[in-house]
């Protein structure tokens, strides 16, 4: 970890200040930036752990942080513990500690033996910036709380960062979720995480997440998620990656090829200035032609297609994960939009739709066709192609990515239906025809809640982008 101290500045110094508030030493605003208030609450800090108070943050001081930002700590057992006692003296629940040790005999504690204990409260922060260091701490973290969850990288991005990828729940039906494809849309990486925390929770404790038995869910599906795919993106775009860094350079030097997007938070493609969404074998030579005819002939910030197919390591990553097992569904989070896209050409996976505007009526999202000029190259392009099953890009948000925190509480409630959906629709007990839309009672589809401006959902494909709209503003739209 960096050595920070006044003047720092970045996602280094919130997740200094998301430790210290929750250790309850409060710096002020969790605003990234190092000042008089978050050095007084470092020096608080360092007294109270016995260490030097000098106010500047080195491993000792992050190591001393550990519990606040894992979420938990290790417990020696003395004579006379008991897990509720243990429990109080920290602050959490018994049913916690039970399920973070599955192994341990509440009656037969071995005195000296080590217990983790989950600290009380919830792992995933909606209030800082997402990082690659962030998501080492949630994969200890949620592993430490939550040991039925499985790990694994499949494979690295180019700055050696591993595709940290979860699986969750012991289904024959797989189900596979992925985020941040595409740097700037890094607000869909704590969706899945949040997600993932809540569904965890739920289980551990026989309860529902949504209206949805978690156990149900467990029992049925094994869903797989891989929330960073462009960890090295992300960094640059979030503040991750230091100014004058090797890699850092590099992206500056290839933004220079584009000097209209703004540098770095017009940033979309992997490290090497290659749009992992433009990557993948499924009409590729047309992305490829559409994109050099806009302007997008060498890497750059965005919509650069590479060289080949597959050229970067991330999407051949998930490219070659997604080979190795047999989902049955994907979702791709983007952002931004509100939108459901889920078509690819004339591909009509079995269902495909039905569960798009069953995604769509949950959301108040749009649903609608991916806009040709955009429609190559995909993850989700490839998925269908490859398997003829449901693929799915949803786009989060409004506005302009990167998308403002301010934005995270709306975009989880909008889209934890759609995440329920994703798994329930692939139950087997789910896998009869759903009922037509039309025939269910339901909140009409032009419905006065849907924000103005919102366009008319595709209800009957073919869809196409209304002609009143210039084509230039549907350039982006898979964003
Ligand atoms: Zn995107």
């Amino acid at each position: 970890m960096e050595l920070l101290k006044v003047g720092s500045r970045g996602p280094q110094v919130e997740l200094l200040q998301l430790g210290l508030e929750r250790a309850g030493y409060h710096p002020g605003l969790l605003d990234g930036v190092f000042g008089p208030a978050t050095r007084r609450s470092v020096e608080a800090f360092q007294r109270s752990q016995g260490l030097n108070p000098d106010g500047i943050v080195g491993p000792l001081t992050w190591k001393a942080l550990d519990p606040w930002l894992l979420g938990y700590v290790v417990h020696v057992i003395k004579a006379g513990d008991t897990f509720s006692s243990i429990a109080a003296a920290h602050g959490t629940t018994i049913s916690a500690i039970a399920v973070a040790n599955p192994d341990a005999d509440p009656y037969n504690l071995p005195i000296g033996g080590a217990l983790t204990v989950p600290l009380g409260f919830p792992l995933v922060p909606q209030t800082i910036r997402f990082t690659s260091t962030l998501l080492d701490y949630l994969v200890r973290g949620l592993g430490a709380r939550y040991p039925f969850l499985r790990v694994r990288s499949i494979g690295r991005s180019v700055m050696g960062r591993p595709l940290t990828t979860f699986s969750i729940g012991r289904g024959k039906t797989q189900v596979f979720y992925n985020a941040a494809h595409h740097a700037n849309e890094w607000i869909t990486a704590p969706v899945l995480m949040k997600f993932l925390e809540e569904y965890s929770a739920a289980y551990a404790g026989h309860g529902q997440i949504g209206d949805v038995s978690a156990e149900r869910l467990y029992e049925g599906i094994t869903l797989f998620i891989t929330p960073l795919v462009n960890p090295d993106g992300v960094d640059l775009v979030t503040g991750a990656l230091a100014p004058g860094s090797y890699y850092y350079n590099q992206a500056r030097t290839l933004s220079r090829n584009y000097p209209d997007i703004p540098f770095p938070n017009g940033w979309k493609a992997n490290i090497n200035g290659v749009d992992l969404n433009l990557s993948y074998p499924a009409g590729w030579q047309q992305a490829r032609e559409i994109k050099f005819a806009q302007g997008f002939t060498q890497p750059g910030p965005r919509d650069f297609v590479g060289i080949s197919p597959l050229s970067q390591p991330e999407s051949r990553a998930v490219y070659t994960f997604t080979r190795s097992q047999d989902f049955a569904l994907t979702l791709s989070y983007h952002a931004q939009g509100e939108i459901i896209y889920w078509k690819y050409l004339d591909y009509l996976p079995p269902r495909s739709r039905e569960i798009a505007l069953e995604m769509g009526e949950v959301s108040g999202y749009a649903v609608e066709e991916t806009p040709p000029e955009s429609g190559n190259a995909g993850y989700k392009d490839w998925f269908i192609l490859t398997y003829d099953r449901p693929g799915y890009t949803i786009e989060v948000g409004r506005g302009e990515s990167p998308l403002p925190l301010s934005q995270f509480d709306q975009i989880y409630r909008d889209n934890l239906g759609i995440l329920l959906i994703g798994m329930t629709s692939m139950l087997p007990e789910s896998m009869e025809p759903i009922v037509p839309i039309s025939q269910k009672k339901s909140k009409p589809l032009s419905s006065p809640s849907m924000p103005a401006g919102r366009r008319p959902r595709c209800l009957e494909p073919p869809c196409s982008p209304p002609s009143a709209l210039p084509s230039s503003l549907w350039r982006h739209s898979k964003q």
